[in-house]
């Protein structure tokens, strides 16, 4: 035992070396820098000891350290600066710390050496070779490890050097290695090494057999989609596929599919059964089975052939159009007493509101069919009814043949909504599609692209939609019954509100009947100052707003009784939207109200013209159509050609130059029924004198003077009573539809009956 006293202490974090081992260290801390520099000063040597707790930086004392370490000296100092030094060091002896300082960052103690036993017989030779052996398969095992210990070839071995080379190179576990270096018995020394050994080794071992399950556990995600379709190509080799065979077939049984039909499905069953079931080919043709088996072939529902049971299913959805509801009564005796459907297919066309989508779905209530809608607005492609080819990629059935499998059955009610918005382009006529699809001549056997085989549409009703009749297809007219719905006066409004449209809006909002009471005053200020439209849309709207709100109120208090009034309206409603532009003010010269028909209603239209000193010439603008350039041209004429008997200086026809516009300039406008209203504005522009501000007119105007009549007179009347006119101008030839008036306009508006044009102004311009 030698002693050493006032040895400067290096804390390791961690390792530290076993005697006789050459190493660079690092240090940083200011506790060890110190230690090392007390080293330098004080001939080289230090003493090197473990840190119970390898994470704690800050050691405070002797109850911080092990107490067993290693005796080292500096070899040289490769680095210095004020925070850090690396030096190379070499360790000597083992020794254990006898007395122990602390002081001003720096640690110093007196340390003794410590005696080694040893058997030095043949059971330590027996320990030696164990050891290597272990030593070998743990580098095999870990070969990162990098161990490469060779054994001695000294005739008398030194197991204490021995064992100092091994555990410091193998055992790198802190505990274990501590533990190793206060053995002083060398044949235990080794049992623990070899004990160390194997531990590491099953510990790798089990380590990699985790590390292979998780990867497997990866590798399976991917792998499952590829198992899985070799596991249908094992079943289909196996014979298993004979039950999709068989459940196809029983499909088809099922299906009550005609004869042809069938024997084309199994055919192509057969086909099937000679793929590879994975196939992309294989798909297509399941598809397609799937749908020649899911589309209905027989099943039907069974009509209501209770006709005053359909009349008042058609009353509780509809107020009024009774002649529409008469029709279609009609419509249904005939079907029940033939048997067929092959009279004309109704088509509901007016303004959007009107009710003509939800009087089908009351057809198909009234009949107790089921009720299916297919929107042809912007259809251009022919495929879109009929389908595309099988051969396209992703082909699929068209719309009607889509429809009949919601269906279900082969007789539902099927609205075919705006056939009047269906385009035609290269990609085929889509009307002539329809064509076949309405044809009770052809249409028992409709053919789509992607089914092939011949479809029977003839026990589906169908009904059509259409704004206006001007775009729907000729041939496909002259198919059709055209049963007009047109716009609804204030009072129609009010009462559809009143009995439907608040009734179906509380059921929707969950507001019990009687929480809300709405008047017949307010109703009519709603249609006012909120909406603007021939049908009932917008009102629905502002229905439904409102009882949104009077949700919000019920949730906050459920006893609350709402009544909505003139004057609280604007709480639900905000502000109002429109305003009665019937204010144009005064009466002025050059500028008059036509009434013009569009595909949304009726509206007023007005027509402005002004003179300026020129050489004769004239101006149209507003986004005229041809035809109603010519009627401002003819317009003009006329006036010339009255000019003595209104007392105008023929002389001035060609020193003015007239310009007509027609406001919005941005709206296109067209048709001859402006007519009476320019010859009325040019008439006016050249006597000076105004023109009544509540007079309204339509008609068109031969060169002759003579009126002619219009269409859409009904609509025209309407957008006259909405603006509050009380004097409407018409073509006497129009004096039969004044019938299709509600009497409630004809009592606000009086109707002047117009043959001639000198009738209209001599009604139209303020004497
Ligand atoms: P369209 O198809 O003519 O554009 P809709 O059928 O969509 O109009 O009608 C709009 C709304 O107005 C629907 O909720 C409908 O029930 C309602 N409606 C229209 N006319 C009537 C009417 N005469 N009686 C009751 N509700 C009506």
């Amino acid at each position: 035992m030698t002693n050493f006293t006032n040895l400067p202490v290096i804390a390791m974090r961690g390792n530290f070396f076993f005697p006789n081992v050459r190493a660079k260290i690092e240090v940083a801390r200011a506790i060890s820098v110190n230690a090392i520099r007390f080293a330098i000063e004080n001939g080289g040597r230090f003493f090197m000891v473990s840190q119970l707790d390898p994470a704690s930086s800050n050691p405070k004392g002797a109850q911080d350290l092990y107490t067993v370490g290693v005796i080292g000296e500096i070899v040289s100092v490769d680095n210095a600066t004020e925070q850090s030094m690396t030096v190379t060091t070499r360790t000597i002896e083992r020794a254990k710390i006898t007395r122990f300082t602390a002081s001003d960052n720096l640690f110093l103690a007196d340390v003794e050496t410590m005696d080694y036993t040893c058997n030095n017989d043949a059971s330590s030779d027996a320990l030696y070779k164990q050891t290597i052996e272990y030593v070998k398969r743990l580098a095999k095992a870990e070969p990162r490890l990098k161990i490469d210990i060779k054994p001695m070839t000294a005739e008398h071995i030194d197991y204490l050097s021995f064992t100092n080379v091994v555990a410091n190179e193998v055992v790198t576990m802190l505990p274990s290695r501590q533990d190793i270096l206060e053995e002083s018995n060398i044949d235990v020394r080794m049992e623990k090494i070899c004990a160390y050994t194997v531990g590491q080794i099953e510990f790798i071992q089990a380590e990699k057999r985790i590390a292979n399950r998780v990867k497997k556990q990866v590798e399976a995600g991917q792998k499952e989609y590829y198992l899985r379709e070799q596991m249908r190509a094992i079943s289909a080799e196996l014979g298993e596929d004979a039950n999709e065979k068989q459940e196809y077939l029983d499909k088809i049984k099922k299906s009550g599919m005609p004869e042809e039909v069938a024997k084309k499905a199994t055919r192509e069953l057969n086909r099937l059964s000679k793929m590879s079931p994975t196939s992309p080919d294989a798909a297509v043709i399941r598809n397609y089975i799937d749908w020649l088996c899911e589309v209905p072939w027989t099943a039907e529902s069974e009509d209501n052939k209770d006709l005053v049971l359909a009349r008042q299913i058609l009353d509780e959805d509809h107020y009024g159009l009774e002649k529409i509801k008469d029709r279609i009564v009609e419509f249904l005796a005939v079907m029940q007493l033939t048997g067929k459907l092959n009279g004309p297919i109704l088509c509901f066309v007016g303004p959007p509101g009107v009710g003509k989508t939800s009087i089908v779905r009351s057809i198909a209530r009234a009949l107790d069919r089921k009720y299916l809608r297919v929107s042809l607005g912007g259809v251009r492609d022919e495929a879109e009814i009929r389908g595309h080819r099988r051969t396209y990629v992703g082909a699929i059935p068209g719309k009607i043949i889509y429809m009949m499998k919601q269906a279900e059955c082969i007789n539902p009610v099927l609205l075919l909504d705006e056939i009047d918005k269906m385009g035609k382009d290269n990609r085929g006529d889509p009307a002539s599609a329809m064509l076949e699809v309405l044809d009770p001549e052809q249409n028992f056997s409709f053919t789509d692209h992607f089914l092939e085989v011949p479809y029977d549409l003839s026990k589906v009703l169908f009904v059509c939609t259409a704004n206006a009749t001007d775009d729907i297809p000729e041939p496909l007219l002259d198919r059709m019954e055209i049963i007009e719905l047109s716009g609804y006066t204030e009072l129609e409004k009010i009462e559809i509100a009143n009995k439907f449209l608040l009734r179906k809006n509380l059921v929707l909002h969950g507001i019990p009947e009687g929480a809300v009471e709405i008047s017949n005053e307010t109703y009519a200020k709603i249609i006012e100052r909120y909406t603007s439209e021939s049908g009932v849309r917008s009102l629905e709207r502002q229905i439904a707003t409102i009882c949104r709100k009077v949700a919000l109120k019920l949730v906050a208090n459920p006893d609350e009784k709402i009544v909505v009034t003139e004057e609280n309206l604007h709480e639900f409603l905000g502000l109002e939207k429109h305003r009665d532009d019937m204010a144009m003010g005064e009466p002025m010269v050059g500028t008059a109200r036509g009434l013009a028909w569009t595909r949304v209603g009726g509206v007023t239209l007005n027509v402005d013209a002004t003179l300026f000193q020129g050489k004769g010439e004239v101006q149209l603008t507003g986004n005229l159509g041809d035809v109603m350039k010519e009627s401002a041209r003819t317009a003009i004429s006329l006036v010339k050609s009255l000019a003595d008997e209104y007392g105008i200086d023929k002389t001035r026809f060609a020193q003015t130059d007239i310009h007509i516009h027609v406001p919005e300039g941005a709206v296109p406008k067209d048709g001859p029924s402006a007519g009476v209203t320019m010859a009325t504005v040019i008439m006016s522009a050249f006597t000076g004198i105004p023109v009544s501000n509540q007079v309204a007119m339509t008609g068109e105007i031969t060169l002759r003077g003579k009126v002619l009549a219009i269409g859409g007179l009904r609509e025209k009347a309407l957008a006259a009573y909405r603006l509050g006119i009380t004097k409407v101008i018409i073509p006497k030839d129009n004096a039969n539809d004044l019938e299709e008036i509600p009497q409630e306009v004809k009592d606000k508006i009086q109707f002047i009956l117009a043959e001639d044009i000198k009738t209209v102004f001599e009604h139209a311009l303020i004497k």
